[in-house]
């Protein structure tokens, strides 16, 4: 997984007007003089600034975002109680903004969120937050727009426009945490849904009476790709209670259940990505999130299904990719909120 950086030096090379400005700022700092390197920076800070904001269930990372590049980074824990998040998540703003002209700030928070209003429903993870204005809320503490919107909308916008999916029109992006999302983009828009809830990949079916989901239906991918299930399924086939962290040190070690396990997840997520390919048709499918890090041996697998499932077409068009922004896609694509998701 990259940090971000891979991609900021993509995009320095695009366009003549960009590589000018970048030519100059590549000249060694040790042969400018102190004043060159004040202008330098203030340059820099002088320019349109965002902040990006990925709310998660555990953590919030934010960044100072320009030009699709994180200047400044923190991460502050997520509180479970509204109050106490609001106004810790206002203060790190203002920390982090210290100086500079803020143009506008773009959430991406988990759970259903209505992305017009900017009002939280339902996260999964923070039951307290059920209906918060965020947006309002924050607004008035800090004088600045605000716009809020799913956190794995964020990801497919930040995979769309500076990550893998640059320079296509049609993706899916799902992230594997310890919930299942995704994030549409079709020809070059993200799909909201008449109930901003589309890309709901982690709550499809794919097995008709299967185990119980935490949604309450049955037979969810989630129910069987989530990282708690993944836990449940390496105490089945190894006998130890594993993160997926763990199952995927002892698959490189070549632990040949932690092999097993990996593949039975790989196995899953091709079942449910070749609905979304034939309901999609996506050029690129990028895997993101946390258990992402079980690597090639999980895409070899979920590559596999695909192929034997899905139906032939004389050369189809379709990558399917490890994401390589990782937690920066998050932080970059919500501060596009206001162009793609309102
Ligand atoms: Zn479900």
């Amino acid at each position: 997984m990259g940090d971000g950086k891979g991609n900021c030096d993509r995009s320095r090379n695009d366009g003549k007007e960009r590589k000018g400005i970048n030519e100059r700022r590549r000249v060694p700092h040790s042969i400018l003089c102190p004043i060159k390197r004040v202008r330098l920076f203030l340059e820099r800070m002088t320019g349109k600034m965002r902040i990006g904001v990925d709310i998660g269930g555990t953590n919030t990372k934010i960044g100072l975002v320009q030009d699709g590049k994180i200047l400044r980074r923190r991460t502050i824990p997520t509180r479970q109680d509204p109050e106490q998040a609001i106004g810790e998540l206002a203060n790190a703003l203002k920390e982090i903004s210290l100086g500079i002209e803020i143009e506008l700030i773009g959430i991406g928070c988990c759970g259903l969120i209505d992305h017009k209003e900017g009002i939280v429903r339902t996260p999964p993870n923070l039951p307290k937050w059920h209906n918060l204005k965020l947006k309002e809320r924050l607004e008035k503490i800090l004088n600045l727009k605000v716009f809020v919107g799913n956190d794995v909308n964020a990801c497919a916008l930040g995979e769309y426009l500076y990550g893998l999916g640059k320079g296509k029109r049609n993706l899916f992006v799902l992230t594997i945490g310890t919930g299942v999302g995704g994030g549409i983009i079709a020809d070059g828009r993200l799909i909201l849904g008449a109930n901003h809830s589309a890309g709901e990949f982690g709550h499809t079916i794919i097995f008709p009476e299967g185990r119980r989901c935490r949604c309450g239906n049955r037979g969810c991918l989630e129910a069987y790709i989530g990282q708690e299930n993944i836990r449940r399924m390496a105490k089945r086939i190894i006998g130890k209670d594993l993160t997926p962290k763990e199952v995927a040190i002892r698959a490189k070690e070549g632990e040949k259940k932690a092999i097993a396990v990996i593949e039975r997840v790989g196995y899953y997520l091709g079942l449910g990505l070749v609905n979304v390919c034939h309901l999609l048709d996506p050029e690129i499918i990028i895997i993101g999130g946390g258990i992402s890090g079980m690597g090639r041996r999980l895409l070899k697998k979920t590559e596999e299904t695909i192929k034997e499932r899905i139906m032939p077409l004389p050369k189809r068009r379709l990558e399917i990719r490890l994401s390589q922004l990782g937690p920066s896609a998050g932080i970059l694509g919500a501060t596009k909120f206001p162009e793609f998701a309102i």
